[in-house]
Parts: C-alpha cells; sequence; structure tokens
C-alpha cells in the first residue's frame, strides 16, 4: 500500500521537540539509537502516518550537518511503497539519483533508501517497505 510513512524532522533535541507534540495528545511510542545513521529516533503516531524526530549523536551525523546548514525543520518525506526493489529499479530506469546505491535495513527490520532532492523536485524522498515476512 502506499501512503506517507513518515515525516523526518531534524531537531536539536527530541526530550524539548517532543514537548509540542504531546501537549496535542500524541505520544512518543518508540525511542531509539540507529547507530549506522548516527541518530536517535522518536517516533510518534498521527494517524495512519508518523512523525519521525531525528537527533544527531554525532557532529559528523547527517542530521547534524542538516542542523548546522539548514537548523530545525523537515529533513526528509518517507513513502510507503508495496515493493521497493520495483520502486528503486522503476526510477533509476528513469535515471534517478539515490543517495545510497544499496536498500538498507532499519531498525524494525524495514526496508529503506534515499532518493536524491534533485531527483525528487527538491525535497530528500525516503522509500519504506515492510520487513519481508520470514520464511
Ligand atoms: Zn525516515
Amino acid at each position: 500500500m502506499h501512503m506517507i510513512d513518515h515525516l523526518g524532522i531534524a531537531v536539536k533535541s527530541l526530550v524539548q521537540a517532543r514537548k509540542f507534540y504531546e501537549q496535542l495528545g500524541l505520544e512518543v511510542i518508540t525511542e531509539e539509537e540507529v547507530k549506522h545513521e548516527k541518530v536517535k529516533v522518536a517516533m510518534i503516531p498521527v494517524g495512519e502516518s508518523r512523525i519521525e524526530l531525528l537527533e544527531a549523536t554525532s557532529d559528523d551525523s547527517v542530521i547534524a550537518k542538516f542542523l548546522q546548514k539548514r537548523g530545525e525543520g523537515l529533513h526528509h518525506v518517507a513513502i510507503h511503497v508495496p515493493d521497493l526493489s520495483h520502486a528503486v529499479e522503476t526510477l533509476k530506469a528513469n535515471g534517478a539519483r539515490f543517495i545510497t546505491d544499496e536498500i538498507k535495513i532499519g531498525a524494525g527490520g524495514h526496508l529503506y533508501v534515499f532518493v536524491h532532492p534533485s531527483s525528487a523536485g527538491g525535497v530528500l524522498v525516503e522509500l519504506v517497505q515492510d520487513a519481508p515476512s520470514a520464511v
């Protein structure tokens, strides 16, 4: 199913940033560190989608660099696709650029890849697919 999986928002502090959403009656359901991306992530369900708050854990993290350059704000839009490899093949066949060539595995076992903003109307787009079910 296609849907907005989440909106990734770069923040200086998860502790500070989550307060805004909590005032709206929303809740952080998971908070975890993603070591290979050098970020701490807080997930806040909003209906069928989620807000993903991203805090850098290192100065050379992508999020740290984003904060230095642009300040806090919307970092990426994640679109849930039914078949990630198919989506990637289709986009590549049409000349799209990707941040990394390989599909990565996220914390919950889901698959993801980032499309370069130059191929997506100036927006960093993350494509996400559910964890492939165990055989
Ligand atoms: Zn994301």
